[in-house]
């Protein structure tokens, strides 16, 4: 479907700010349109928005954009982010970063290597990149017409 992803994404967020009273910004400068499928959309920014909140404290901002004839959501966190030799892991199924660092956060591992998959079903393009100890951005690329 054709979705409104400004609206889209305040909707997600505000699911989220009730379920963990944890603030999310949107910013946005137009109104951008994806073509997607709305469940395995929700789904996937729901991996995404739920790490943001397990490995950071404060922070977690959405920027959402148009590059060419695809259109973005980039989900920003402030938190212990990734070393750079384990990001290319986080995506391996059960695959935990530190398993003493995230502990407390509890999780199986799993849910990285479902968004791949969902991405891939929906042909959403991930980019991730991290600073350790700094925090943590995706970049999901979602065809747009
Ligand atoms: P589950 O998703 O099953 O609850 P999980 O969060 O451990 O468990 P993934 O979502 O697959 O599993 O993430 C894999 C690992 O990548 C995490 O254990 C964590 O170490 C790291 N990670 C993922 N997202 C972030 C993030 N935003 N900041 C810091 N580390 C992250």
């Amino acid at each position: 479907e054709k979705i409104n992803l400004i609206e889209f994404m305040a909707e997600s967020a505000k699911v989220f700010q009730n379920a963990y009273h944890r603030n999310i910004e949107i910013h946005s400068k137009d109104e951008i349109f994806a073509t997607s499928d709305v469940q395995k959309l929700k789904q996937l920014l729901f991996i995404f928005l739920d790490n943001a909140r397990k490995y950071s404290d404060e922070f977690i901002a959405v920027y959402i954009g148009k590059t060419g004839n695809e259109a973005y959501v980039r989900i920003e966190d402030r938190g212990i982010g990734i070393p750079k030799n384990e990001l290319e892991k986080v995506f391996d199924r059960f695959y935990r970063v530190d398993k003493a660092r995230t502990r407390k956060q509890g999780g199986s591992g799993l849910g990285l290597s479902v968004a791949k998959e969902i991405a891939d079903a929906i042909h959403v393009r991930i980019e991730m990149d991290s600073l350790e100890g700094r925090g943590t951005t995706v970049t999901l690329f979602l065809p747009s017409k």
